[in-house]
């Protein structure tokens, strides 16, 4: 599929149905596959043949899924993780261990922030965070020897940053690291990293590719362009053989295109076990036969719910890329020419007391903890999503404590304005 647009591979992609075979990817509800003998087995095992053998490490419904993802975004390999969360932490742990050190932008999801700065740290690896419009002597200034990879979103969630990932990634190859990007929010329709010089994409699958808030999932792709060879050294997890899977070293027998994958899969999910189930990547696929007309909506929504909310007198500040004198407006033409995504962050005048109340008024959009899904939501994440964190901490992350992210469904946009205008009437 990789010379079609990214509209056919979103419905196409990933699943070729022989003669007689069903037209839509099936659901192979099985945990487990059957042999004629043990030698058969065997193979699969050592990873000498590629088959199926245990759903833990691959099921072929989440197979296809991952391909059209792989596809969607030009990378050479991918795999399903049950969550985001899974698809962060392996994309990371995959390359880094005990000792190693990691460079991340500040302006990142609460859970992922979280899951570096404190589960990460107990494990030993280290996380420098940096403002995502730091200057170049700033971001040069937080990569160490035992520095093994870079980590942004492409828009951050919630705080509806802009990351210029090519300033990023050329930071990262200096140092012969790669640039890992978690593309949840901008989804490879209106952004594809890895033609920026990104070298792994993640997701958070949950969001806006299922689509319908229908299953929690996750998925990680290699661009398969960076050369781990070259830093052996570095990643000998990828570079030398691995005791645990009979000696195989992955980038010799995978090749740079599959290496990645093949060691996420093969050590990650056997020993981790976050596996997405079948029936959930099945759903996932009906997210995204659609995505990118949704997509365009959530859009144009965002657009239209930022413009009104821009000449809201009640309104403190409003944060949309695509919004014309927004901070991140000339990165968000540059990476995000089709639009950005339907989330809008804004400050509600009276802080956090005035944000409760409106948001208690609000009849179309339900207070969630859930975001970029068809039916339009909201979420103080100063209380929810990010309340572990200080108010130093929130400033950094993007995230002041009277934020409102307010994730435009794929409803009528006057009637989210109408909707937003009434529960504004409540408040003085
Ligand atoms: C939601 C989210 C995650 C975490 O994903 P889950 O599927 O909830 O585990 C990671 N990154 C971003 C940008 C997110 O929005």
């Amino acid at each position: 599929m990789s010379n079609y647009n990214i509209e056919t591979k979103c419905v196409q992609g990933g699943y070729t149905p022989g003669n007689g075979e069903p037209r839509q990817i099936p659901i192979i509800q099985s945990t487990t596959f059957k042999y004629a003998t043990s030698e058969d087995m065997g193979k699969l095992f050592d990873l000498e043949a590629s088959g199926y053998f245990y759903t833990r490490l691959q099921n072929p419904t989440n197979d296809s899924v991952a391909a059209k993802i792989c596809d969607m975004e030009g990378g050479t390999a991918a795999m399903l993780t049950s969550s985001g969360q899974a698809a962060n932490f392996y994309s990371v742990f995959n390359i880094a261990n005990c000792g190693d050190h990691i460079v991340s932008s500040s302006a990142i999801y609460g859970g992922t922030y979280n899951l570096f700065a404190v589960t990460m740290k107990k494990m030993g690896i280290e996380f420098t965070f940096i403002s995502p419009d730091c200057s170049d002597e700033e971001l040069e200034a937080a990569f160490r020897p035992n520095t093994k990879a870079v980590f942004g979103e492409t828009i951050a969630n919630p705080a509806v940053s802009v990351l210029d990932i090519e300033k990023f990634a050329n930071a990262a190859h200096k140092h012969g690291v790669p640039l890992i990007i978690d593309n949840t929010f901008a989804t490879p329709v209106n952004c594809r990293p890895f033609e920026w010089g990104a070298d792994i994409v993640t997701h958070s699958t949950t969001k806006y590719m299922d689509g319908h808030g229908a299953g929690v999932g996750g998925c990680i792709v290699d661009s398969g362009k960076f050369d781990w060879t070259k830093y052996a050294d570095k990643y000998p997890g990828l570079c030398t053989p691995d005791d645990s899977y009979h000696g195989v070293t992955y980038t010799e027998r995978f090749g740079l295109e599959g290496a990645f994958i093949t060691k996420a899969t093969a050590q990650l999910m056997r020993d981790f076990g976050s596996i997405q189930s079948p029936q959930n990547a099945f759903l996932l696929n009906l997210g995204l036969e659609s995505l990118h007309l949704r997509i365009k909506k959530h859009c144009e929504n965002g657009l239209a719910v930022a413009k009104y909310l821009k000449n809201n007198e009640k309104v403190a500040w409003v944060s949309y890329p695509d919004l014309e004198g927004d901070k991140y407006y000339d990165l968000a033409k540059k990476y995000l020419p089709n639009g950005s995504c339907g989330v809008v962050s804004f400050g509600v005048k009276g802080g956090r007391a005035a944000a409760e109340k409106l948001m208690k008024n609000l009849k179309i959009a339900a207070i969630e903890t859930h975001v970029a899904d068809a039916r339009t939501c909201c979420l103080h994440p100063a209380s929810a999503t990010h309340r572990q964190m200080n108010e130093e901490e929130l400033i950094a992350a993007g995230v002041p404590g009277d934020l409102i992210r307010y994730s435009c469904g794929i409803e009528n946009a006057e009637d989210l304005i109408a909707d937003l205008q009434q529960a504004f009437d409540k408040i003085d």
